[in-house]
């Protein structure tokens, strides 16, 4: 058997490797994207691996299903890199990688407390000695009542991770789950904007959840609202954030995630232009901390999702139950 896997990074190589052994297969390893110009090299192989950043439009599909693919695999959760619905339509079948959770889940708790506790600021100010405490007072999560927006995996793991600290949760989803109603109570979205000091998404990109944070729903939530986001940058209007900001309506941001981060994050561009002008004008803000896309970004996850990555495409290729997405 034989896959290709693209944006294949060092880190993965070795989990590549030990998979390579255990289903005697062979993986040959892009370090690109799939894009057009690439594409070329999946010609002959059943299944492709791909990341976030493989942009798998009507194109691009077309012309993997005319090199023969037949099976491609996200090693990613989130899947709007891709377009299922015409995926399904030419007969393609598309698989995503549900690691578990607490790599996002504990990495939202750590961006809650840096934003809560001024810790940019502090960090910066030690660097250049200045060891004052003005402006850095917080608050303590015990304290604040929490709002949860999506109550899939993550969402419920993060919901976990706070019941330690005594904090009021609320949450918010079309779909309850068990898990988390036991330990939070589900409201409608529009209390979640009005009663709580911090909010944090863990929804999908989707049609309906695009932009679900802009001027309006910020105009209807707490003065000095916390927003935490470690899903997907597009659910937050960049323009609106700032503007949020410079009113001073939001109190702090804490974002894994950032609109138009494609081409940016998990690049070195220390030498380079960078073009998306709102987002470096929202990092320069004090009470705005801005990672790199970073939240999933562990040994255990790493291991997880380039397992499943494989696995799903060699139980499609040797005719085995699959879990597709479409
Ligand atoms: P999941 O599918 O388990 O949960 C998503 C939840 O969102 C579901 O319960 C669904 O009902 C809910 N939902 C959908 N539309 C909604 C809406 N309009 N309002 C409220 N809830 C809605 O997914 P997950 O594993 O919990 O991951 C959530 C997202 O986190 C992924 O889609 C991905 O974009 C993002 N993510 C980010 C990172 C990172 O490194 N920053 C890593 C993994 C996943």
């Amino acid at each position: 058997m034989r896959i290709i896997a693209f944006e294949v990074r060092e880190d993965e190589v070795k989990i590549f490797e030990q998979l390579k052994a255990e289903f005697q297969m062979e993986i040959v390893y892009v370090r690109e994207a799939l894009k057009e110009e690439n594409a070329y090299q999946a010609a002959g192989f059943e299944g492709v691996t791909i990341l976030a950043g493989s942009k798998l439009d009507k194109v691009l599909l077309n012309e993997l299903k005319n090199y023969g693919v037949k099976y491609i695999s996200t090693r990613s959760v989130g899947y709007n890199h891709i377009d299922l619905k015409y995926a399904k339509e030419i007969g393609l079948k598309i698989s995503n990688a549900a690691y578990p959770p607490y790599s996002v889940a504990d990495y939202t708790v750590m961006l809650m407390l840096m934003t809560l506790r001024h810790y940019k600021q502090a960090l910066f100010r030690g660097n250049v000695n200045d060891y004052s405490l003005t402006g850095l007072q917080g608050r303590e999560m015990r304290s604040l009542t929490v709002g949860i927006i999506g109550s899939g995996r993550i969402g419920t793991a993060v919901i976990k991770n706070l019941t330690g600290f005594g904090c009021r949760i609320l949450v918010y989803d079309k779909n309850r789950s068990e898990a988390a109603e036991k330990m939070a109570e589900y409201v409608e979205l529009d209390r979640i904007y009005r009663e709580c000091d911090m909010i944090s998404l863990h929804t999908p990109l989707l049609d309906s959840t695009y932009h679900m944070i802009n001027r309006e729903s910020i105009d209807r939530m707490q003065d000095q609202v916390i927003l935490i986001n470690c899903a997907r940058g597009e659910l937050m209007s960049l323009p609106d954030l700032i503007q949020g900001i410079e009113s001073k309506k939001i109190g702090a941001l804490g974002l894994d995630v950032v609109e138009q981060e494609d081409g940016i994050y998990h690049r070195d561009l220390r030498t380079d232009i960078i073009t998306n002008r709102d987002m470096a004008y929202l990092r320069q803000f004090p009470n705005v901390i801005m990672t790199q896309h970073m939240a999933f970004y562990t040994e255990e996850a790493v291991e997880s999702m380039v397992r499943l990555g494989v696995e799903n495409l060699v139980q499609c290729i040797n005719g085995e139950d699959c879990c597709f997405l479409l």
